[in-house]
């Protein structure tokens, strides 16, 4: 155990689930309803990682999708996604022993999603990580979602422990700007193959120092 850090808080999509397309797909689909639809390169530097419903509220603005239109896509997109989740989500070998052995050494585990509820839950249950955690939190745990710190905050609060005694492990620009609000230290990855538990282990050595 470190003595800088007691808990370690995990985003999910991109990071424990790479869940990233699936949701571009999901999303496109129930726009594709209505002739809208997202470029890749739009999903990329703007609209990844952040809430369907602020999504939706940006293409209302940006490109007049009707408002009225919200609450049917995002229940399809939701749909959709599970479909994706449930054809593709799978355990990864290389989490189910980093989360095991973290948890086995005497830290807390988090779990700290932009997504909603019922994502987070089926994800996790679908990738056996389910069990490890000892707060799983979803954008419906906090009023403001990410980049806003409330979310880290609030994983802080549940787990016990201060935000700065938390190690986030994130993996896009929004999630890390809310880690760092909050004053967790930061692990950014790449792709879900980063989160390992050697490379964990490395930051919070470094945490320690
Ligand atoms: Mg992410």
């Amino acid at each position: 155990m470190s003595a800088a850090i007691s808990a370690i808080v995990f985003d999910m999509d991109g990071v424990l689930v790479d869940a990233k397309e699936w949701h571009y797909e999901a999303l496109n689909r129930a726009l594709k309803l209505f002739g809208f639809e997202i470029s890749r390169y739009d999903h990329l530097v703007t609209y990844d990682g952040l809430p369907t419903r602020t999504k939706l509220e940006m293409l209302s603005l940006e490109r007049g999708l009707p408002l009225q239109l919200h609450e049917f896509i995002n229940e399809l997109k939701q749909q959709y996604t599970m479909e994706l989740v449930h054809a593709r989500c799978k355990p990864l070998f290389a989490h189910e022993y980093a989360l095991s052995r973290l948890k086995a050494e005497g830290y807390l585990l988090g779990l700290a999603s932009n997504s909603v509820r019922d994502s987070v839950e089926t994800m996790m249950r679908k990738t056996g990580l389910v069990d490890y955690f000892d707060a799983m939190l979803s954008n419906q745990d906090v009023t403001e979602p990410k980049p806003a710190p409330n979310i880290y905050l609030e994983a802080a609060r549940r787990l016990g422990v201060a935000p700065e005694a938390c190690l986030v492990v994130e993996d896009n620009p929004i999630g890390i700007k809310a880690a760092e609000a909050a004053g967790a230290k930061l692990m950014v990855v790449e792709t879900v193959h980063d989160v390992t538990y050697a490379n964990i282990e490395r930051h919070i050595r470094r945490c320690g120092e």
